[in-house]
């Protein structure tokens, strides 16, 4: 095979399990798969109309976002999930979000500052629910919110914290998808105004309590003990 034909076919691969790996991460962040259900590479294969190793290649990046798991028989699923493990990512959120935002206030710049206004709006600005959704938050005001949340952050400059965000992210956003449906009673519209203010006046303390809390009632109302959060 020459150099190109070569070059060009595994650029060809690379690309049907880029189109793999979309359409698994958008099914399973739309709870198309119950937790725990098997990724069968077989099966997914076949129904792609790929290679093994197409798909393969697609799951192992899945298992690398934590939206898959690889079992020990060499498979892989849909991470089992138990409100144990929403606490134990809710506990790792509150431990380490308000520690990066102190972070990122302290050394966001000027266009940091614009960056939060603008997501701000942007999150303010998109309807949480629309009909064709039905009961699940819109993927478009999904979206801002992990935006805001993010821009937040990124002040602090550094990726290895931010890409331990970007996981524990995906991880929340799967646990929101599966959890029973409940509507607490919140503000969040509130929540995440002073969270803008509290940043942009650099105002950390505030901005770390605020963003604290704010983590404390959305591990309350998926866990479905709205009220444990006024104790927590
Ligand atoms: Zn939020």
């Amino acid at each position: 095979m020459t150099q190109t034909a070569h070059a060009s076919n595994s650029q060809g691969k690379q690309m049907l399990s880029e189109q793999v790996y979309a359409h698994l991460r958008d099914a399973i962040m739309r709870g198309d798969y119950a937790p725990g259900d098997a990724l069968k590479p077989q099966d997914l294969a076949k129904e792609h109309g790929v290679s093994l190793a197409v798909v393969r290649e697609a799951l192992v990046r899945l298992v690398g976002e934590g939206l898959a798991d690889r079992l020990p028989n060499r498979g892989f699923a849909v991470p089992a999930f138990s409100d144990r493990r929403w606490q134990e990512i809710a506990e790792a959120r509150r431990t380490i979000e308000p520690v990066v935002l102190r972070m990122s206030i302290e050394r966001g710049d000027v266009d940091w500052e614009a960056r939060v206004r603008a997501a701000h709006h942007r999150l303010a600005r998109t309807p949480a629910y629309v009909p064709e959704e039905g009961e699940h938050y819109s993927s478009a005001w999904s979206e801002a919110h992990r935006v805001f949340h993010r821009t937040l952050l990124e002040g602090c400059g550094n990726p290895v914290l931010l890409e331990t965000f970007d996981r524990m992210w995906t991880a929340s956003e799967l646990a929101r998808r599966w959890a029973a449906q409940r509507t607490p009673d919140r503000d969040a519209l509130g929540e995440h105004r002073r969270l803008e203010e509290a940043a942009l006046a650099r105002d950390a303390d505030t901005a770390a309590e605020v963003l604290a809390q704010h983590l404390t009632l959305t591990a309350a109302a998926l866990t479905g003990c709205p009220h444990q959060a006024k104790e927590a």
